[in-house]
Order: C-alpha cells, then sequence, then structure tokens
C-alpha cells in the first residue's frame, strides 16, 4: 500500500454487511486488526467487508438501529479519523460525533494509549505551494 505523505494514519476499521434484517457490524480497527471476526465477536461468513469511509457517513445508514450497538461501544476506543467517519450516525442523546468525537478532543486519560501517527512528510520537491500573484 502506498501511503499519502504526511497523513494521519491508524489501523483502518471496516464495515461489516449482512443480510437485509442484520445489523451492521465492525471489523479492523485496533479491536480486530486480522478482521478475523467483527469487533463484537461475530463469525463473518461470507459478509460483504466496505471500507467505512464509502458507507459510514452516506444516507441510509445515519439511524443508529441499523448498527451493532456492541460494535460502535468498542469503536469509541479506536482512533479519532476513524471515529470521525461514523460521526452522522443518529442516536437519542445526539451523534456518534457528539457522544464519542467531540470529547476525545479533549483528550481524555483513557484515549491517551491510542496515540495519533501520521506518515512521514513529503519530499520538498513534492510540496504543493499555493501560487501567488
Ligand atoms: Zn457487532
Amino acid at each position: 500500500m502506498t501511503l499519502t505523505r504526511n497523513e494521519l494514519t491508524g489501523p483502518r476499521v471496516f464495515v461489516v454487511l449482512g443480510g437485509k434484517k442484520e445489523k451492521i457490524h465492525l471489523t479492523g480497527g485496533h479491536a480486530k486488526p486480522e478482521k478475523d471476526t467483527s469487533m463484537c465477536g461475530r463469525e463473518l461468513g461470507n459478509r460483504i467487508i466496505v471500507d467505512a469511509r464509502d458507507i459510514a457517513p452516506r444516507e441510509g445508514y445515519q439511524g443508529s438501529s441499523v448498527w451493532c450497538k456492541q460494535c460502535l461501544g468498542i469503536l469509541e476506543n479506536e482512533g479519532l479519523d476513524q471515529k470521525v467517519l461514523f460521526t452522522s450516525i443518529q442516536f437519542k442523546s445526539g451523534t456518534f460525533g457528539d457522544l464519542c468525537v467531540i470529547p476525545h478532543l479533549g483528550r481524555q486519560k483513557k484515549f491517551n494509549k491510542y496515540p495519533l501517527h501520521l506518515t512521514p512528510v513529503p519530499e520538498e520537491s513534492e510540496w504543493r505551494i499555493l501560487e501567488c500573484d
């Protein structure tokens, strides 16, 4: 995999789609780096595993009732860059962003074991320089 220079990285979280009536589970991240089961411990079988960037913020996936609550609870311990993808999921008491991303920005003690990592900076020859008149 080619790393984009100077980009925030960490173990990626993936979305696990099952049948129509199945809850949507999560895998990957710090919780399940091997992606052999869902974060809540279910077999993945022949379910579809989707890049979270493609599905989590999209319409039709914002109601909290379609998501596995256990997986979303575990997601709370994942990297901020991954949690941000799920911010629009709506709970009675607020969005996932309100509940789990905003407090993270305060860098509470319990999040300190997952520091944010950046890939290396680009070479000077690759700098994107704003052209001015
Ligand atoms: Zn689950």
